[in-house]
């Protein structure tokens, strides 16, 4: 695990084991925000006893940016903490999340000692604020990776938890293009000095509009392409062969991980729209 503090009393956590998974901590005297846990034991522990140190009363709250495992499997070393979400994700993780760790427990003796935590407090409108210590936080429902997308933007620190509203290539195999355009559109309106991905390095303000534009641009691309592929009726598995870099992105980060993820979308989208007509 590699940790950095990029502001005031605010920690980055990402993972070395598991696809560069993040998760971030808002320390207050009285005590923590915990923004999505790492996905195996070993790390999350580790992060723990961080915080457990950084501050007394310990965390209080863990916000889940999503149920998908990775950003979801630390949450029980966090037993005294409310568990924050959108209220989709208490179902997702009730229908999807808790028979897919089982299924994982039998393949990865080290989730052995994993349980769900279920939200404890959910919101099924646009946003919420949270506050502790005297932070702030905004809860902005950011769909489009998932149904049940949020992110954490930290007011007086302009720093924004995006999660994986924001990766180095989006990711839309459980999600929709469409949705996640909204909200990728929403990230550009908030004054950013950190944008916390939810895979990957941390992007400076600078750099926010760039990485936005070249998601936007990218979700464009696989669309006509797919589309394109579909109308010259070629076969499913011929998109293999269209490249991330072909659809504006870099192959490099998450080493490499991300032309995987790329294919996913490619092949999700061919059904998708094939099924649309
Ligand atoms: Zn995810």
């Amino acid at each position: 695990m590699f940790r950095e503090r990029v502001s005031n009393d605010i920690y980055v956590f990402t993972s070395e084991v598991y696809a560069q998974v993040t998760a971030g901590a808002v320390v207050t005297k009285e005590g923590v925000i915990l923004i999505d846990t790492l996905p195996f034991p070993t790390e999350s522990r580790e992060m723990a006893a961080f915080l457990e140190h950084a501050s007394r009363p310990g965390v209080r709250y863990v916000i889940l940016t999503h149920y998908h495992a990775d950003h979801t499997y630390g949450s029980y070393l966090f037993p005294q903490a409310d568990v924050v979400a959108h209220a989709d994700c208490l179902e997702l993780l009730e229908k999807l999340g808790q028979p897919a760790l089982k299924a994982a427990q039998a393949e990865e003796p080290e989730l052995e000692e994993v349980s769900i935590r279920l939200p404890t407090i959910t919101f099924d409108e646009g946003e919420i604020s949270l506050q502790l210590g005297g932070r702030v936080m905004r809860l902005i429902h950011s769909p489009g990776h998932t149904a049940d997308g949020i992110m954490v933007y930290v007011e007086d620190n302009r720093v924004l938890f995006a999660s994986d509203t924001v990766m180095p290539v989006p990711a839309i195999v459980d999600g929709n293009t469409d949705v996640l355009r909204e909200s990728l559109k929403k990230v550009v309106e908030l004054p950013i000095e950190n944008l916390v991905q939810g895979h990957g390095e941390v992007i400076l303000r600078g750099e926010v509009e760039v990485v936005v534009n070249a998601s936007l641009n990218y979700l464009d691309t696989i669309e006509k392409k797919v589309a394109k592929a579909i109308k010259s009726k070629k076969a499913k598995e011929s998109l293999r062969k269209i490249d991330i870099e072909s659809c504006g992105l870099s192959r490099i980060p998450l080493n490499g991980l991300v032309q995987q993820i790329h294919e996913a979308n490619m092949i999700a989208l061919y059904d998708r729209m094939k099924a649309g007509g």
